[in-house]
């Protein structure tokens, strides 16, 4: 799940204009279409990024990050951070979906728009509710029941109201 976003925005501000950011010391950096093979032939990511989908994918720098927690998209220059830990050991479809999600927040960036906009709650961001929707209806494709996809939103540091609010915003039921 991506809300791991939410916290990592806040540890990578304390570290921006530091000469080495301490998060991604000993991190292995790859390509995305070297290790995601063949995901330039997914329609759900042909979906977001068109007939640039092959250029961005094979542009795209992804890191493995011996933190904890899930993915995100680094705010400073797009490239995707994703734990070791999740990689191995996390749900596969899941992984999947917050792939998804992550590559909608990667074509945000490429149109300049503001991932982390602290006027926004998490939950009531329109860059997340756009990746969020987007994700929810590949999720449903590959057959997540309404239960499922309430797992699958709801995050261990999210209150109810924030649940609620997301849920709704996606057309999950409650
Ligand atoms: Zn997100």
């Amino acid at each position: 799940m991506p809300g791991i976003e939410y916290v990592m925005f806040r540890l990578m501000r304390m570290f921006r204009g530091l000469p080495i950011n301490p998060l991604s010391v000993g991190n292995q950096k790859t390509i995305f279409l070297e290790y995601f093979k063949n995901f330039d032939k997914v329609k759900a990511v042909q979906g977001i990024f068109g007939e640039k989908t092959t250029e961005v994918l094979s542009n795209l720098k992804v890191e493995f990050s011996w933190l904890k927690g899930y993915m995100y998209v680094d705010g400073a220059d797009g490239h995707l951070v994703i734990s070791k830990e999740y990689l191995n050991k996390g749900d596969k479809k899941e992984i999947y979906l917050d792939l998804i999600h992550e590559l909608c927040h990667v074509k945000q960036f490429m149109e300049g728009k503001e991932l982390f906009d602290p006027t926004y709650d998490y939950v009531d961001r329109p860059t997340e509710i756009e990746a969020y929707r987007y994700a929810v209806q590949e999720a449903r494709r590959i057959g997540f029941t309404e239960e499922r996809l309430r797992c699958y939103l709801r995050t261990e540091w999210m209150s109810d109201d924030d649940f609620e609010r997301l849920a709704k915003a996606v057309n999950v039921s409650l």
